[in-house]
């Protein structure tokens, strides 16, 4: 199989990239307006109808322009789309810099070598991280993409899926941690910054005076990228331990299905501001991405469960199925406890969603690729679960192997 993604490090373009990007902008532009005047969104399509005209870029390569009608073509395609799907849609136009190839480029001595035309290249130091990406087996380098501020290769290697599989890694993702793991045992990710640092960045937003509205405006923005870039970080650490813990066991990993979340906690639902500030500050989905594609990365398969299957996973017993209670009201001593009557014994609430959701996940897997007899091996292991806790912002990043 082969899987995709790309990595990315800040750039900041020198005097000939940045007339190259302009050229290549203007170029997609005009793809853009030709295709959209003649209807055309397939490649073959625009490439005939505008290759000719883009001739008058005389000094741009013509490899760049190649990838600018393909790029064209795709911002076409996907206008196209959403217009399929009945979302307002305005004619699209690139207005920022932008260089896209996948040709003539070369990763040499540590850089990537950017082609100028006439054999020239413009020479870009590739960061630590970049070039340890890079380094990984089997991995080729298929295009790059430059913007105004970062550079990004997409890169690829042939991987093979885990197979057998031997388990299932359940997550529920909840407001202060993120549990992973199966009966047998449990990771809390205790992940409680994430939602200190969006309301740190609220309150710092909401403490601006000023009553000029670009510049909080800009102020805002510069605090939101601030804050999701820390919370990325948090994040980052949490789905990296995931993806390679569940590649060591080689389990594949259940998701639930959250779509709607953010319809739970709107105005008018009867909860305090602050509260729904919480809840729709975190950053549910991108969790699921992060772990995605690194999952996918790694050969490890990947299943997000329908709401009808993870129906009522923190109200039944993941060992006896008996319906559970909560604690009595003002007990503050169980916070996020659960009573099993038949069990006779107090339960996480997370822990018993991830044992519910892990079970489900394997009993879909099971069903789909037939594999009857693995069954047993999970329901074997209904010893002791070991919880682990774990401060996600402490996470020390995995040794490299
Ligand atoms: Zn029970």
């Amino acid at each position: 199989m082969l899987v995709r993604k790309s990595v990315r490090q800040r750039f900041t373009p020198c005097d000939s990239i940045s007339r190259l990007m302009e050229s290549f902008r203007l170029m997609c532009a005009d793809a853009i307006r030709i295709g959209l005047a003649a209807d055309a969104s397939s490649l073959k399509r625009l490439s005939k109808l505008s290759y000719g005209e883009l001739k008058r870029y005389d000094d741009v390569p013509s490899y760049y322009k190649l990838c600018a009608i393909s790029r064209a073509a795709g911002i076409l395609a996907a206008r196209k789309k959403s217009i399929k799907r009945g979302f307002p849609t305005r004619n699209p136009y690139p207005s920022k810099p932008l260089l896209v190839s996948c040709y003539r480029f070369r990763i040499e001595g540590g850089s990537l070598l950017v082609p100028l035309g006439d054999r020239r290249f413009e020479r870009i130091q590739l960061n630590s991280h970049t070039l340890d990406v890079l380094s990984q087996q089997g991995v080729a380098v298929r295009s790059f993409t430059l913007s105004g501020h970062s550079i990004s290769l997409c890169i690829a290697k042939e991987v093979e899926e885990i197979s057998p599989v031997q388990g299932m890694v359940g997550i529920d993702r909840n407001l202060t941690n993120v549990a992973a793991g199966n009966p047998g045992r449990v990771t809390l990710y205790d992940v409680s910054k994430v939602v200190k640092i969006a309301e740190n960045t609220r309150s710092i937003v909401r403490s601006f005076r000023r009553n000029d509205a670009r510049i909080s405006k800009r102020l805002a923005g510069k605090y939101g990228e601030r804050r999701q870039e820390r919370i990325r970080q948090i994040l980052n650490r949490v789905s990296k331990r995931i993806v390679t813990e569940a590649k060591e066991n080689r389990q594949a990993i259940a998701f639930e299905d959250i779509r709607g979340i953010r319809k739970l906690y709107r105005k008018g639902n009867g909860q305090g501001r602050g509260f729904r500030g919480r809840m729709n500050s975190w950053p549910f989905q991108e969790l699921k991405r992060q772990v995605e594609y690194k999952a996918t990365w790694e050969g490890v398969p990947v299943i997000t469960l329908t709401t009808e299957e993870t129906r009522g996973t923190t109200m039944y017993c993941a060992r006896c199925g008996e319906r559970l209670q909560g604690p009595i009201r003002g007990d503050s001593t169980r916070y996020r406890q659960l009573w099993c009557r038949r069990c006779e014994r107090w339960i996480d609430r997370d822990v018993t969603a991830v044992m519910n959701i892990s079970h489900r996940g394997w009993m879909r897997f099971v069903q789909s690729k037939g594999e009857g007899e693995a069954c047993e091996a999970v329901k074997g292991n209904e010893t002791r679960t070991l919880i682990l806790r774990v401060d996600a912002s402490k996470l020390s990043r995995p040794t490299k192997t």
